[in-house]
């Protein structure tokens, strides 16, 4: 049993949260900015919540976080309470955030002066992933650190690989997040022509899904986008936000992704229909207009 905090209690940190008390037998202390939630998350899994960032990081062996964006990131690890100035000596700090490769390093050169390790580390699986505990984690960091804290990231794990040196956790969930857009576009345009064909697409579906065309996507989407349902999942500006990094890193390594860049226009004209919050299948709608 290791002495845990987790900050950031959203959609996905508050059942990750719970798993690293419940499933990994950890003492875990929780830090939200609405401090409400921290509250209720205390009170359903016995454990603490605590002011600030800072106060949550104290005396513990690994400190998870698991916010928005850079700037979100930034803000409870440097900014003022922020975690950095809490964690001690020896301790890692693991980020589940989305964030770009360059504030990975950035914290990771920070945590390494202050004696402490950092490691980023970002998910795959969505909320039903976080909630069921199986999650894809990505880790970018230093190997001994990495060793230490794989053990404890397997509380809401189904797969966790340690992809290389600081920041390579955050590249290789770019490459996931530009592998996902093209894929919703081709599956979104796939089921809005089987419909404008006058096909029955359940028939379809239960046909080519079985084929080379497969997908999660396909399985887990294709129902929800045939009937134009789109408030759940993972969010259009989420999403967009993931482009962004995306994209910002493809101008510094020379990648070429024309299909990214425009899938990420496409998702600004769905945001212009009010979907900033709908589910990244919601492509299929401005098809349908
Ligand atoms: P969310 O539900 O919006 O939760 C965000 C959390 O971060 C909340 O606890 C929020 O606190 C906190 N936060 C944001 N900005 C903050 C700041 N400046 N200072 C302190 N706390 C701050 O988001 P989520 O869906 O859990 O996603 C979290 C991260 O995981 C994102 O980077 C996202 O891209 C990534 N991700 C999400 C999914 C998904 O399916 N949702 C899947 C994979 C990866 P409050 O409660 O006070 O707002």
């Amino acid at each position: 049993m290791a002495k845990v905090a987790f900050i950031g209690l959203g959609v996905m940190g508050y059942p990750m949260a719970g798993h690293l008390k419940t499933k990994g037998g950890h003492d875990v202390t929780v830090y939200n900015r609405t401090a409400a939630k921290a509250e209720k998350w205390a009170s359903e899994h016995g454990g603490k919540a605590a002011p600030t960032p800072k106060a949550a990081a104290e005396g513990c062996d690994f400190v998870f976080c698991c916010v928005g964006n850079d700037d979100d990131l930034r803000q409870v690890t440097i900014g003022p309470d922020g975690a950095f100035h809490g964690v001690k000596a020896g301790a890692v700090f693991i980020d589940n955030t989305t964030a770009s490769a360059i504030v990975a390093r950035e914290l990771h050169a920070k945590a390494k002066e202050a004696g402490f390790g950092f490691l980023d580390a970002p998910v795959s699986g969505g909320q039903a992933g976080a909630e069921n505990g199986a999650l894809t984690v990505m880790v970018g960091g230093d190997a001994a650190d990495y060793e230490k804290a794989e053990p404890v990231i397997q509380a809401y794990a189904k797969m966790v690989g340690h992809m290389g040196d600081a920041g390579a956790g955050q590249l290789t969930k770019m490459v996931n997040q530009i592998a996902i857009a093209g894929l919703v576009q081709g599956l979104s345009e796939a089921v809005h022509f089987g419909k404008k064909s006058g096909l029955d697409i359940a028939k379809v579906i239960e046909v080519i899904s079985k084929g080379a065309a497969q997908s999660w996507q396909m399985e887990n989407r294709w129902e929800t986008m045939n009937a134009g349902k789109f408030d759940f999942g993972f969010a259009v500006d989420w999403m967009r936000k993931d482009l962004m990094i995306c994209l910002e890193e493809a101008r510094q390594n020379k990648a070429n992704l024309p299909v990214t860049a425009l899938v990420d226009q496409f998702y600004s004209e769905v945001q212009k229909m009010g979907g900033n919050r709908w589910d990244t299948s919601s492509l299929i709608a401005r098809l349908e207009r």
